[in-house]
């Protein structure tokens, strides 16, 4: 009988098996998907590497992708992004004196929302930052850090997030790195599990392509496509777990890449902005992502789940970019990728955000449900959710707990 069955192929599920296997123990990861990575995923547009899901080395430092990265022979990008008062708006910089301002408020809002948090109040972001002309473009950031407007964003939740202060990029793609890493281990491909029994004293995982049996099982799952019951735990899963799995909603960021030939794309080298500060309904942009000939919008929050079911994401991004570039940048397009996180049914979003109230909910997913179940991924995560990061060590840490059971159980 195998050690451990791993559920998922994505971050979390892929460091968890590695871990397992470095100590000797045998593993079958059962991934629904054709292919692994999960939410991090590269596609080539044209010749250009596009990250349709995770693209950057949130922590990069301390963060073991970035050494897996430069292992599997790809090109870890460290130059910084320039978030905050630096991003452009529009085509254009700010003044120096805008950018200083806009930087201000916004450390500010932060500093709010920490007090918040560290004076223990679990309450929406929205209620503890002045409703000022910073506003709309604060709210706009949350829906693309987040995923989740500034109404459904837990103080204590964000207050919890580490601070990323390296934050680099791969020009091969942060998909391929993961795909890479997956190379070589026993994944069992297109094969989604329907069913989990762990009445007995072991675990037995029924899939679309059979039935298997192992002593213990790490489900990696995102927190909404176990929240839908897409997979029947028998004996079902304990209250306070399922309740966890409905407070971790995902949200629904979205990208569309525009390929371009490069020498099109205005400016030089990679430059960040913003659509507008004026409203929420706006995406980000960034020019060369990665380094790559490519055009980026970025979509959160209502405006990406809306666009994404209406099939208008592309159409807003050129229309805006229009507005803000003119027709002939749009003209220019060669080629176009479009995500859909919402309606992937593995996914069912893009990371997870704990509903107001509910930060706690995090390390009650943590738990293990039994010695020989536990769950895993970036929502288990309490200070770098919605990173490839976090969903890694959380891996780690349920294959060091699986360790331990199957040391002491014969
Ligand atoms: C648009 C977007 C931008 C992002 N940007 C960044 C970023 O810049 N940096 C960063 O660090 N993170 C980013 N993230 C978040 C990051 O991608 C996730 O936090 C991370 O990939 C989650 O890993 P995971 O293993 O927890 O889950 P997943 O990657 O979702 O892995 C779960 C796996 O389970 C599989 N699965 C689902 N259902 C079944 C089933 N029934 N049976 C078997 N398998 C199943 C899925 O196919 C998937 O492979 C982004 C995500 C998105 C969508």
């Amino acid at each position: 009988m195998l050690d451990v069955i791993i559920i998922g192929a994505g971050a979390a599920g892929l460091a968890a098996a590695r871990a397992l296997l470095a100590a000797g123990r045998s593993v079958r990861v059962l991934e629904a998907r054709a292919r692994a990575g999960g939410r991090a995923v590269t596609t080539d547009v044209q010749g250009a590497a596009a990250d349709l899901g995770a693209a950057w080395l949130h922590f990069a430092r301390e963060n073991p992708w970035t050494a897996l990265a430069r292992e599997h022979g790809c090109t870890v990008l460290e130059d910084e992004p320039n978030w905050g008062g630096a991003t452009w708006v529009g085509d254009q910089p700010l003044s120096a004196e805008a950018q200083q301002q806009a930087s201000a408020a916004y450390l500010r809002n932060h500093a709010l929302v920490e007090a918040a948090a560290a004076a223990g109040h679990d309450v929406p972001v929205s209620t503890v930052i002045p409703d000022d002309e910073f506003r709309p473009r604060f709210d706009a950031v949350m829906t693309w850090a987040v995923g989740r407007p500034s109404e459904q964003v837990s103080t204590l939740d964000l207050g919890r997030y580490a601070d990323s202060h390296d934050n680099w990029s791969v020009a091969e793609g942060l998909g391929t790195v993961v795909s890479r890493v997956a190379q070589g281990l026993p994944v069992s491909y297109n094969t989604p599990v329907t069913h989990i029994d762990h009445s007995g004293t072991g675990v037995v995982v029924h899939t679309a392509n059979g039935t298997l049996s192992a002593r213990a099982v790490i489900c990696t799952l995102p927190t909404s496509v176990l929240a839908r019951g897409a997979v029947r735990f028998t004996p079902e899963l304990p209250p306070g777990h399922l309740q966890a799995l409905h407070d971790l909603p995902l949200g629904v960021c979205n990208k569309v890449f525009f390929r371009y030939a490069d020498s099109d794309l205005p400016g030089q080298g990679t430059q960040h902005s913003v659509g507008s500060i004026r409203t929420v309904r706006t995406a980000s942009y960034c020019i060369r992502p990665a380094g790559q000939p490519l055009l980026m919008a970025y979509f959160g929050g209502d405006l990406s789940a809306e666009l994404e079911a209406s099939g208008q994401l592309a159409a807003f991004a050129r229309e805006q970019l229009t507005s803000l570039y003119g027709a002939d940048l749009v003209s220019r397009i060669q080629g176009e990728v479009v995500t859909g996180w919402g309606g992937d049914p593995w996914a069912l979003g893009s990371y997870s955000a704990a509903r107001p109230g509910r930060a706690d909910a995090r390390a009650v997913l943590a738990r293990p449900v039994t010695p020989q179940l536990l769950l895993a991924g970036e929502a288990c995560s309490a200070t770098h959710y919605g990173t490839l990061y976090g969903a890694a060590q959380s891996g780690q840490s349920a294959a060091q707990q699986l360790l331990h059971t199957l040391q002491d159980t014969p």
